[in-house]
């Protein structure tokens, strides 16, 4: 493992950036307590409701002002430390989330995304003498279903934000990543019951269409992009065998790399639900989400926690070939943002798996997640200091 506590003289502000990395060395075992007692405690999307309370009094304690719940979110969490230089700096938002899976519990590790944010957040604060501007922590309910930072988006709390960074748990370590557009759709058809013996011509057979669909579904696949996905269960197909079913319902989800095929995904998916009800004469109804979108991985960004990663000796292993998808686009799509990933576990550890969960709480998770809470801080640092960085990185994302 690299050494945490090492200075780097060399580097700009490296004054500034060695004291935030002492301030997370001597927030330790606070920021390691934290990411174990959300990691034994996991709630699912929307319901972080021990987790957020815990975030938001370690932040109070600290002398943060802090709005939980924030916005229309319970769980949600807006906290801001003003530099003792004035308010004519830059506002760097350090996000958190908390969400863990249902019956599998941290399987995408956020307790240490949790906990590393919180660390960040309060290395940035112990130097806020030497800094302009605000530091405002985001914490950031449902990543894994619902996107919550679309909602926080939408309730204001990113207004006025010059850049969102965080940190995400990975078996790799990259600072790039490309994950995809993805949405819930709910298909329900509705048709007419009737005795499937004595009098099935009488019906209108909701789960006939719903079969439809998916057959359609199958056959669509073999002539996607290789980088889209379709995938689906089915809800509802029924009541009993004797009766023809007058409703069924469906959950898909739809993803993909690239914006305008997305839409042309959707407007296919569509196609093919209204086809199934006609040949089966009952109705659709197709409701989408809004989801995820694709990521704008700021270059600016990007360079400075690769050169503050390089400090420490941590190599960028490359973009991750196989994203799922995350709101933290979204976020990328209002102000600069990045989405690093660092290791906490060998490669090859699959993502929300049991494996990984176990992984998310071992000694090598705890010292990425106090080595992520000082990069994150050090990257605010450069922004906080350098107003061209800030400049350079709203041009790109300006620029398109
Ligand atoms: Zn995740």
């Amino acid at each position: 493992m690299p050494d945490r506590t090492a200075t780097h003289p060399s580097e700009p502000f490296a004054d500034v950036k060695a004291r935030v990395a002492a301030a997370v060395e001597a927030a330790s075992t606070e920021i390691i307590d934290l990411s174990h007692r959300i990691h034994a405690n996991p709630e699912p999307a929307f319901e972080e409701r021990q987790a957020s309370t815990w975030v938001a009094e370690a932040l109070r304690a600290r002398d943060f002002e802090v709005q939980h719940p924030a916005g229309s979110l319970d769980t949600a969490i807006r906290a801001v430390y003003r530099g003792r230089r004035g308010d004519d700096g830059p506002r760097i938002g350090i996000l958190a989330e908390y969400d863990a899976l249902p019956g599998l519990g941290h399987g995408c590790g956020h307790n240490t995304m949790a906990a590393s944010g919180f660390g960040a957040a309060i290395a940035l604060a112990s130097v806020a003498d030497a800094l302009p501007g605000e530091i405002v922590f985001l914490g950031t309910p449902a990543e894994e279903r619902g996107s919550g930072k679309q909602i926080m988006i939408n309730d204001g709390l990113f207004a006025g934000l010059d850049a969102a960074l965080l940190y995400h748990p990975c078996d790799r370590s990259h600072v790039e990543s490309h994950p995809l557009a993805s949405e819930d759709v709910e298909v329900v058809y509705s048709g007419l019951q009737a005795h499937a013996a004595s009098d099935p011509w009488r019906g209108k057979n909701a789960l006939d269409a719903m079969i439809l669909l998916f057959g359609s579904v199958g056959l669509w696949r073999q002539q996607l992009r290789p980088t889209s996905r379709v995938h689906g269960i089915i809800r509802e197909g029924g009541t009993a065998a004797n009766i023809i079913p007058d409703r069924a319902s469906a959950w898909f989800m739809l993803r993909s790399d690239d914006l305008a095929y997305y839409d042309e995904m959707k407007a296919r998916f569509s196609a093919m639900a209204e086809a199934a009800a006609l040949a089966t004469d009952t109705t659709v109804e197709v409701t989408y989400s809004g989801g995820a979108m694709t990521m704008r991985n700021n270059r600016v960004l990007v360079e400075l926690f690769r050169a503050n990663m390089a400090a420490y000796g941590i190599e960028d292993m490359g973009d991750d070939p196989n994203a799922g998808s995350t709101d933290m686009a979204n976020v990328s799509w209002v102000c600069p943002a990045i989405h690093p990933d660092l290791a906490i576990c060998d490669e090859g550890v699959p993502g929300h798996s049991i494996a990984f969960r176990d992984a998310a709480a071992t000694p090598r998770a705890d010292e990425t997640t106090l080595l992520a809470a000082t990069l994150v801080a050090q990257t605010a640092v450069d922004l906080f200091l350098d107003p061209a960085f800030v400049e350079a990185a709203w041009a790109e994302f300006r620029a398109g």
